[in-house]
């Protein structure tokens, strides 16, 4: 196989037809795009797409895949790939390499860790009740 879909750029503006078009997964770095703030939201409140599993509704950022509904949703959040997945997100893509390469060396400096979590669901409310009961 020579060539192959390498020619494509940036994403578009076309992000639609983008999602449409594509089945292919994505790769880390871009799913580590999708984390930022103003792409989350876009992507958890997509427009209706029939064509799309669950009509686009039930997407998981973290794996960027969709579920045909709430409960396989649900169940993704608790399988394992979702949890490797965001244990895998957890440290900047590009600092793996370098961790590896600087494996064995003492002044080794940890490559920068954030905190990633599961998206919220809309139906889980928050219960106050449950939270911030300081018995100690
Ligand atoms: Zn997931």
């Amino acid at each position: 196989m020579g060539g192959g879909p390498k020619r494509r750029k940036k994403s578009s503006p076309g992000l639609k037809r983008l999602l449409k078009t594509k089945r292919k997964t994505k790769d880390l770095d871009q799913i580590d795009d999708d984390l930022k703030e103003e792409n989350i939201h876009k992507l958890l409140h997509q427009e209706v797409d029939p064509d799309l599993p669950g009509d686009a509704q039930h997407y998981c950022v973290h794996c960027a895949r969709y579920f045909i509904n709430r409960e396989a949703l649900k169940t993704h959040f608790k399988s394992k790939p979702h949890k490797k997945r965001l244990k895998s997100l957890e440290l900047e893509p590009y600092t793996i390499e370098e961790s590896e390469r600087a494996g064995g060396l003492g002044s080794y400096i940890p490559p920068k860790k954030r905190k990633i979590e599961t998206q919220p669901m809309d139906d889980e409310t928050f219960d106050p009740t449950k939270e911030d009961v300081d018995m100690k």
